[in-house]
């Protein structure tokens, strides 16, 4: 089938890459020139497994192609995939639409007749049904879907192509038909398939999410406990989660979450629902709010305490940028803002991160951005883990004691095995177990 995909940053771009992968013919849409120009030459603008092979292979079947022209995108195909960003309000908590609007204001006048717009951005419920009332206004015949995202940066590609399962909210059989057709080896693969209408399809995608953060900040709200009773929270977390009714997985005590979706789609979640007359349904999410951004504060407590009360002049190493491993995106990423603390505080910061340092440098200047971890670590007194990427677990401690000048490492992701380190000489120190002396 022919397509379009309207807005190529994360969710876009692996969505137009996986889609021509998969035989169709597809055009990305995106106003920012310069990302298209990179797209076209085959270079993915952003880290991701996978993500450059699936481009370049894409581009070489000749059937997938980007622009910046929203006339040639309406010409192209009747189907027309919306991945524009949908950030949080600037001066509050609920989405930004903005470029959800201007897209449906420029593409809905040049639709042909019979298009099917489907929207892949997360989006406050209701907001399907409001793009279907300008659609009726300015493009009758043209209709709209809502097919929410569920990609994980770090593993977006993989996700894409064996997702847990699809879910469409569609207001006619045309509309599920049409991307019955576009998922086809997806279902034949045996993926679950919800078919649904419009709000629900809205919904599934902000509930999912919202489940996901309550889980993070329910274990360290636990943590929290568990630090006051001198209890092991990780091991706790292990033996909760090893109830198959609970599960381990997003049960695991630390710095908790950030990004670009959790934060704000539980805060917008929250905004639409009290606007729905609902706020008071689901008012526990500004406490998982709070609990979230209560361990950034937690960890550059520990921080000072552990300097003696104070940060100022103590040079710190920081392992991580990126909001998550596997990904070089640094927005609301909860690493930069402990090190952003920390060097207001007057620590001198020095932060190490595989792939997020170009990010990170425009994002949040003001620490050292350094490309190896023993420059992060030289004359080190404190080195705090903040992002978990796998290769921090194949340091060697003993060679690193030798670099810093106090071997004392604050492992607030608690991913690196403590008892190694404390052989090769480290103190160590932990969100959620219980502290070195
Ligand atoms: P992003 O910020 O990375 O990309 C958005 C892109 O849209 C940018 O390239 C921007 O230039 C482009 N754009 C803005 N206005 C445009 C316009 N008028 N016409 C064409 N292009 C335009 O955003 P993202 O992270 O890909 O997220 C997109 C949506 O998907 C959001 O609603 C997000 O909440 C949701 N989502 C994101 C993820 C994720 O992991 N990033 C996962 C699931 C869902």
């Amino acid at each position: 089938m022919r397509m379009t995909v309207i807005g190529t940053g994360y969710v876009g771009t692996v969505h137009a890459a996986c889609m021509a992968d998969i035989g169709h013919e597809v055009l990305g849409i995106d106003i920012d020139a310069a990302r298209v120009a990179t797209l076209a030459a085959g270079r993915a603008p952003m880290c991701e497994a996978g993500l450059d092979d699936l481009l370049t292979r894409a581009l070489a079947s000749g059937r997938l192609h980007f622009t910046t022209s929203m006339d040639e995108g309406a010409a192209f195909a009747r189907t027309h995939f919306l991945c524009v960003g949908t950030p949080q309000c600037r001066d509050g908590a609920a989405a930004d639409l903005r470029y959800v609007d201007a897209v449906v204001e420029s593409l809905a006048p040049r639709l042909r007749p019979g298009s099917l717009l489907v929207g892949k951005s997360t989006v406050p419920v209701g907001t399907a049904a409001r793009i279907g009332r300008t659609l009726a206004a300015v493009s009758p015949g043209s209709e709209v879907a809502w097919n929410p995202e569920f990609l994980r940066e770090g593993s977006a590609v993989a996700d894409t192509m064996r997702p847990d399962r699809l879910v469409v909210g569609v207001g006619s059989a045309d509309a599920e038909t049409t991307l019955r057709t576009i998922y086809a080896p997806m279902i034949r693969a045996g993926v679950p398939f919800f078919v649904t209408d419009p709000a629900t399809a809205e919904l599934v995608k902000v509930a999912a999410n919202s489940f996901l953060a309550t889980k993070i900040s329910f274990i360290n709200a636990m943590s929290e406990v568990c630090a006051v009773a001198n209890a092991d929270a990780t091991v706790l977390a292990r033996a909760v989660g090893a109830d198959s009714r609970i599960g381990d997985r997003f049960l695991e005590p630390g710095l908790g979450f950030g990004g670009s979706c959790f934060p704000k789609d539980i805060r917008a979640f929250a905004a639409r629902a009290e606007e729905l007359g609902a706020g008071e349904a689901v008012a526990f999410l500004h406490e998982v709010d709070r609990i979230n951004t209560r361990q950034r504060r937690r960890t550059v407590a520990l921080a000072r305490n552990l300097m003696g009360g104070s940060l100022a002049d103590r040079r710190v190493a920081v392992f991580g940028a990126a909001f998550k491993p596997g990904s070089d995106d640094v927005r609301d990423s909860p690493a930069l803002a402990v090190a952003s603390t920390l060097r207001k505080e007057g620590a001198e910061v020095r932060v190490h991160d595989p792939q997020a340092l170009d990010n990170a440098r425009a994002a949040c200047p003001g620490p050292a951005y350094v490309g190896t971890v023993p420059e992060a670590c030289e004359d080190a007194d404190l080195v705090l883990h903040l992002t978990a990427w796998p290769e921090y677990r194949q340091i060697d401690p003993a060679a690193l004691a030798l670099v810093v000048r106090e071997p004392s490492l604050l492992d607030a992701r608690n991913t690196l095995d403590a008892r190694v380190w404390r052989q090769a000489g480290w103190a160590m120190h932990s969100l959620g177990r219980p502290q070195d002396d």
